[in-house]
């Protein structure tokens, strides 16, 4: 596992290195923002443990960029008792954990665990039939070499057939699912929605990929 580590408290990053080299880790340590964010966007890190105040580029900064570019990295933030609010905005920003200074390192190497765990699960959530493939972390759907611009509903629309293909869904499931309603708006509301992501997703040439099943609702076709 290898891991970037971004603090300029000299006396923590070299616990840190030890402590984690100890347990068999690759270990980065860099003690400014700009390297930092140099490495993080360069290298390929399974996790980065980002200090908040950091000369340059601070951490939360960093983290803003990465997530802005669609690096999922997990990302564990480090912070001082008083900075609660760095703490809140972090997560908002996409920080996978954090953990409040001064803490052990045992404790690091548990969080460090337990986030690339996860991170390895959500790498499986790429969804897929045929050429179609639906990465539902950074939202990207594309058709073979096409990517496909999608609607947050129609995203959902999709990501809720893909789930089971070859399940055929009624219109209340969907209803239900995709835009929360416990009722029926009697209304073509699915059907629209269905139309304009099957235009979306068949170009000319494709084989279409969402079926309609009279009289019961909509399903997407199984993998061949
Ligand atoms: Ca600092």
């Amino acid at each position: 596992m290898k891991v970037l580590v971004v603090e300029d408290e000299k006396q923590i990053a070299g616990f840190v290195r030890k402590g984690l080299e100890e347990q068999g880790f690759t270990v980065d340590v860099c003690d400014n923002g700009n390297d930092g964010y140099t490495l993080a966007t360069t290298q390929s890190y399974d996790v980065v443990i980002l200090d908040i105040m950091l000369p340059g580029r601070d951490g939360l900064s960093i983290l803003r960029n990465l997530r802005k570019q669609k690096n999922t990295v997990p990302v564990i933030v480090l912070t001082a008792r008083s900075e609660l609010d760095e703490r809140i905005e972090g997560l908002n920003l996409g920080a996978d954990d954090y953990l409040t200074k001064p803490f052990f390192v045992e404790e690091l190497i548990a969080r460090i665990h337990a986030v690339a765990r996860r991170a390895s699960g959500e790498q499986l959530s790429i969804l897929q039939i045929d050429d179609l493939t639906v990465n539902v972390i950074t939202r990207e759907v594309k058709r073979g070499a096409r990517t496909i611009t999608l609607t947050a509903r129609e995203f959902s629309l999709l990501e809720y057939l893909l789930r089971s293909p070859g399940r055929v869904y009624t219109r209340t499931q969907i209803l239900e699912h995709v835009w929360g309603y416990d009722f029926d708006p009697n209304t073509n509301l699915i059907d629209v929605h269905i139309q304009r992501l099957r235009k979306k997703l068949d170009a000319a040439g494709d084989a279409p990929l969402i079926e309609t099943v009279r009289g019961v609702g909509y399903r997407i076709k199984r993998a061949d």
